[in-house]
């Protein structure tokens, strides 16, 4: 009997008629003879809701108890899961994160998975039950809740599959799988067949919010085939695999240049001006940041004059408050003499193992954004992205322009 692990997105469980239509699909799945483990996030923008609603009572909750309120709303998917299935005359049970035996580090807000011990997960399948596990949430080492970060379903998803050794590993969502670019800003996006870990990784990291990044990760290290799809298509998505496993089905990979176009809105960026040109600045700076558990993704630092100079940063911009009380506190250790923000930058990436092999990407990327007349602000690179921080306003023109240039569209 196969082992399935499938993960239903917020919008899939948004109401009691997709909750019942979900319950539908998971109760198929078991009738073509498989047991299945089921993972959901919580209803609809829910999550959402429930930062506003901390944001009512203070503007800076606890992150121990920011994770307390989250965490709730899984639990509400689980629950409603759970007596739809039983309604459709079938056995099910809803499981915590905790009691699914998910553990975590300590990082509110944003922690790591450290192990799982699934046994109840185990013992309720011998049971005959379909077993439904809350995502986005852990134990950590003081028997604290921890949350895993936004999108963090999916990682709980991926991590279960590898620790029950599930035969597949189904993420179902709103869309019918991983596009060449989301599919609601670019209309003739196409929806690719197989993607490797690595472009997905990037993809993710920059942007594309179909999969959460970490969960790539645990996908890769633990060889989780990966197949995204719709929850209301019976159609195949996307596999998310190894490049051995693509180049074997579509040995011409590397043909392809550029896999697909990316951005994120949710990017803010920080200059710290007139810093003192002297070694352990940067590490000062970086080492605040750290503390307070900011990622930091692009930097650049301006060429010295009288001994001075700037470090300009772009971090996620749910992290700006944080970040700016943390440079504050370094702010007259490192002479510097202002801190300014922009929250109204974005960053638009092409992604593509293709890239490896094939020089002129980011003359082709630049050579786009100027016809359209867009300003570049940062750039970076890596070995299969190139990412240029815009104006959020710019991002839907310089999306499609990138996507046809790439030669993405259908
Ligand atoms: P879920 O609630 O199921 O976790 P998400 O909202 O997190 O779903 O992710 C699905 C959304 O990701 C889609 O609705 C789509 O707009 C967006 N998206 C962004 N980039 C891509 C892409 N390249 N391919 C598919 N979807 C994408
Ligand atoms: N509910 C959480 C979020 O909105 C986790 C998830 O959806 O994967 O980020
Ligand atoms: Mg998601």
């Amino acid at each position: 009997m196969a082992l399935v692990v499938m993960k239903f997105g917020g919008s899939s469980v948004a109401d009691a008629e997709k909750i019942k239509r979900v319950a539908g699909r998971v109760i198929s799945k078991q009738k073509e003879g498989n047991k299945v483990v089921v993972v959901v996030s919580a209803p609809g923008d829910m999550t959402d809701d429930l930062i506003t609603m901390a944001e009512g009572v203070t503007d800076a909750p606890q992150d121990r108890e920011m994770d307390m309120l989250l965490a709730t709303g899984e639990q509400v998917s689980i629950a409603l899961l759970a007596m739809a299935i039983s309604h459709m005359g079938k056995k099910a049970i809803s499981l915590t994160g905790p009691q699914a035996g998910i553990h975590a580090d300590s990082t509110h807000t944003k922690a790591r998975i450290t192990k799982i011990v699934p046994t109840k997960v185990k013992n309720e399948l011998k049971r005959g039950n379909i077993v439904i596990v809350a995502g986005f949430q852990g134990l950590n080492p003081i028997a604290d809740i921890t949350t895993l970060g936004r999108g963090g379903s999916d990682l709980t998803a991926v991590a279960l599959a590898a620790a029950l050794k599930a035969d597949t590993c189904e993420i179902y969502t709103d869309v019918e799988g991983v596009y060449t670019t989301d599919p609601r800003v670019v209309s003739d996006a196409r929806k690719i067949e197989m993607i490797s870990y690595d472009e997905m990784l990037e993809m993710a990291g920059s942007g594309a919010q179909v999969m959460q990044a970490r969960s790539i990760e645990v996908g890769k290290k633990y060889s989780v085939d990966i197949h995204v799809r719709s929850t209301f298509s019976p159609k195949e998505g996307t596999i998310i695999t190894s490049e051995e496993k693509i180049h074997a089905r579509r040995p011409k990979m590397e043909d392809v240049v550029v896999s697909a176009v990316t951005f994120d809105r949710n990017q803010a960026k920080l200059s710290i001006i007139d810093v003192a040109d002297k070694p352990g600045t940067a590490a000062r700076l970086f080492k605040e940041l750290a503390k307070v558990g900011i990622n930091v993704d692009m930097i650049i630092q301006s060429a010295p004059q009288d001994k001075a100079n700037d470090i300009s940063i772009t971090i996620n911009k749910a992290d700006l408050k944080k970040a700016l009380h943390a440079l504050n506190k370094v702010k007259h250790e490192l002479k510097a003499s202002d801190i300014i923000y922009d929250d109204n930058v974005a960053k638009v990436s092409v992604v593509g193992v293709g890239m490896r092999s094939h020089p002129g990407v980011a003359a082709r990327m630049f050579g786009v954004l100027s016809d359209e007349s867009i300003n570049i602000d940062m750039i970076s690179t890596s070995e299969i992205i190139i990412s240029c921080t815009i104006k959020n306003s710019e991002v839907n023109k310089a999306v499609a322009a990138l996507h046809k240039e790439f030669g993405l569209n259908k």
